[in-house]
C-alpha cells in the first residue's frame, strides 16, 4: 500500500503557509485550497470585503505585536522594519517567505473547500471543492488541515431597534479608511485594539466619536517607557511563572501612560487577569484628553436617528455605528458534532486535534484559537506537531489523557469568541514536538543563552534552537531579538509595490 502522504490545507493564510511548509519538512504531500485569488489571508488588503472573507484590515493598520515577537521561527522579518508593521510590509513579508520555500506551487487558488466528510472507516477525507470555473468535485486525503482561520464570522450584537436605525451600520471589517466620515457623528462599539485604533483614526480626521464599551478597558501603550516593544516586557519566562508579577507589569505599563483609567470613564472591572480587557492604542489618551473621543457606556436601544445609552443618555441624529465587536468561533466546513460536547463546548486538544473525532490525530484545526500575544508563533508550532503527528513521529497521548488538558483550558463555544494565553500554549506545543530548550542544559553549556531565556523574550526563534527544524540563524537573533526591534529608521522600505 502507498504510503498516506496526501495532505489537504484549507485556506493559504499564514496558517495554511506554515502547514504548507511544514509537510514538505515531514515528507508529506500538500495540497492547499484557497479560496481567494492570492495568498496571505488577512493580510492581503482589498478595498472591499471579499466574498466570504470574514476579518479584515483597514488600510491604516499597523501590528499591535512586534515584530519579533510575530515572527516565523525560521524566516525573521527583516531588521530594518520597524517594530510594528503596517499591513503592506506584512503581506510582503508572507509573500517573500511563500517564495523562500517555494511554497505557492502548492496552493489551488480561486478554489473554494465547501465540506470535509469522513469515508467510511472514518480515517481518511473526502473534500468536496468549488474550483475557479464554478466546477464542484470531491478529492480524497489522508489526512487535512484547516487553516481557514475562525475570525470568519462578524460578530454585532443584537440590540433593540438596530434594525430601524437609519445611519450607516459596519462591522469593523468593512471599515477601510476614515475620510468619508468627516464631520460626522458616529459611534464605535467596542473595547479592543481595533475599536480603540478605529475611533482614534476617525478622531484625527475630523469626526465626533463616541466609544461605547460594556465593560471599560485597560488601554496599553505598543511601546513601553523604556522603549521596549510590551511584548518583549511581559512575555518572558519569568513573568510567566510569576502571573501575578505579570499582571502587575502589564497593569504599570497601563498607568505609566495615564495613571487614572477611571476619570476618562475607562476603567476596566477587572484586575485579574488583566488580559482580558485590553486595548492596545498609543494614540488613545490624547484623543480623550482632546475630547475628540468620548466613552459611552453600552447602548440600550437604536432609534431611527438616535442612540440611547443604558445609563439614560441619548445621543441625538447619529451618523453612523461601528461595531468593533469581534468575531464568532465557527469551522463551517466541517460537522459541529465533530466539535462540540452535549454542552456546545467544543472538545480540541491544543486546540489543533478534535477529540470527538474516531481518529483526531488525522484532522488538525491550525490557528483557530485567538491567542494573546502573536497568531503566527502558535499557528506555526501547531502545523509542526499536526505534521509530525500525521507521519506517526508523535504519537496523540490516550484520549482520556487528552480530555484533562482540555478540560483545564479555555473551551470554546460556537460563535462566540475567545482569547487564549499565547506564549504558555507555545511552550507546550514545543514540548511535545521536543524543541523546547531546557534551562539547566543551556546554563551548562551557553549562560549567556540561558540568561536570555529566563528572562528575556520569548520570542519564536527560541523553538529553532535545537531538534527536529532546527535553524543555525536562531541564537543569533534570539540574542539580538531587542536590538533588531529598535534597529529602525535606517533604510526603512518602500511599500509603495504593495499598494494596489
Ligand atoms: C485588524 C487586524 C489586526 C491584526 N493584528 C495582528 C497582530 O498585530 N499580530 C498578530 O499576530 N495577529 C494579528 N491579527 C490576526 C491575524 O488574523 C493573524 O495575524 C493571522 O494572519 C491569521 O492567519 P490565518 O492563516 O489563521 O487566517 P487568515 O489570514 O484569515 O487566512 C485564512 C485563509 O483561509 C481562506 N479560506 C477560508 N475558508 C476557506 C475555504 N472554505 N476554502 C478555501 N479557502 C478558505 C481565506 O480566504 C484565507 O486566505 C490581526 C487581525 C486583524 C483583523
Amino acid at each position: 500500500m502507498a504510503a498516506e502522504k496526501r495532505v489537504a490545507i484549507v485556506g493559504a493564510g499564514v496558517a495554511g503557509l506554515t502547514s504548507i511548509k511544514s509537510c514538505l519538512e515531514e515528507g508529506l504531500e500538500p495540497f492547499c485550497f484557497e479560496r481567494h485569488d492570492k495568498l496571505g489571508g488577512v493580510w492581503y488588503y482589498t478595498n472591499e470585503l471579499r466574498q466570504g472573507q470574514g476579518s479584515a484590515v483597514y488600510d491604516s493598520v499597523v501590528t499591535n505585536t512586534s515584530k519579533e515577537f510575530m515572527s516565523f521561527s525560521d524566516f525573521p522579518f527583516p531588521k530594518e522594519y520597524p517594530p510594528f508593521i503596517g499591513h503592506r510590509l506584512v503581506l510582503r513579508h508572507i509573500r517573500n517567505y511563500a517564495e523562500h520555500f517555494d511554497l505557492e506551487k502548492h496552493i489551488r487558488f480561486n478554489t473554494n473547500v465547501l465540506d470535509v466528510q469522513r469515508n467510511n472507516d472514518g480515517k481518511y477525507w473526502k473534500l468536496q471543492i468549488k474550483d475557479k470555473d464554478d466546477q464542484f468535485s470531491t478529492e480524497e486525503f489522508d489526512y487535512v488541515m484547516i487553516c481557514t482561520s475562525t475570525l470568519n464570522m462578524a460578530n454585532t450584537p443584537k440590540y433593540p431597534g438596530l434594525d430601524n436605525f437609519v445611519g450607516t451600520k459596519l462591522h469593523a471589517n468593512e471599515y477601510r479608511e476614515a475620510s468619508i466620515f468627516k464631520r460626522k457623528k458616529i459611534i464605535v462599539v467596542g473595547g479592543s485594539a481595533t475599536g480603540g485604533e478605529i475611533a482614534a483614526e476617525l478622531a484625527r480626521n475630523g469626526a465626533e466619536v463616541y466609544l461605547s464599551m460594556r465593560h471599560g478597558t485597560w488601554i496599553v501603550p505598543r511601546i513601553s517607557p523604556d522603549g521596549r516593544p510590551l511584548d518583549s516586557v511581559v512575555f518572558t519566562r519569568h513573568l510567566l511563572r510569576w502571573p501575578t508579577r505579570q499582571t502587575a507589569s502589564l497593569e504599570s505599563l497601563c498607568k505609566g501612560r495615564m495613571n487614572d483609567h477611571q476619570t476618562y470613564g475607562l476603567q476596566a472591572k477587572e484586575r485579574y487577569p488583566a488580559w482580558k480587557r485590553l486595548m492596545i492604542c498609543d494614540d488613545m489618551h490624547d484623543r480623550l484628553a482632546q475630547g475628540q473621543i468620548k466613552p459611552m457606556v453600552d447602548i440600550k436601544e437604536f432609534l431611527k436617528n438616535d442612540v440611547i445609552f443604558k445609563d439614560g443618555t441619548t445621543l441625538e441624529n447619529v451618523d453612523g455605528v461601528i461595531f468593533a465587536t469581534g468575531y464568532g468561533f465557527n469551522v463551517p466546513i466541517i460537522d459541529d458534532s465533530w466539535l462540540y460536547d452535549e454542552s456546545g463546548k467544543a472538545e480540541v486538544y491544543k486546540y489543533v486535534f478534535p477529540l470527538r473525532l474516531d481518529h483526531p490525530e488525522r484532522l488538525a484545526l491550525i490557528s483557530i484559537c485567538t491567542p494573546f500575544g502573536s497568531h503566527w508563533p502558535v499557528a506555526e508550532l501547531q502545523a509542526r506537531l499536526a505534521s509530525q503527528v500525521f507521519t506517526g513521529n508523535i504519537v496523540l497521548p490516550e484520549k482520556a489523557i487528552m480530555k484533562m488538558d482540555i478540560d483545564q483550558k479555555i473551551k470554546f463555544e460556537k460563535n462566540k469568541q475567545y482569547q487564549v494565553p499565547g506564549p504558555p500554549l507555545g511552550e507546550e506545543i514545543a514540548e511535545m514536538i521536543g524543541v523546547r530548550p531546557s534551562f539547566w542544559r543551556l546554563l551548562l553549556s551557553d549562560p549567556k543563552l540561558a540568561m536570555a531565556y529566563e528572562y528575556g523574550p520569548m520570542v519564536p526563534y527560541w523553538y529553532r534552537l535545537q531538534g527536529r527544524g532546527a535553524w543555525p540563524g536562531a541564537r543569533d537573533r534570539i540574542l539580538n531579538a531587542e536590538e533588531n526591534t529598535r534597529f529602525i529608521l535606517k533604510g526603512y522600505p518602500s511599500c509603495e509595490e504593495e499598494i494596489n
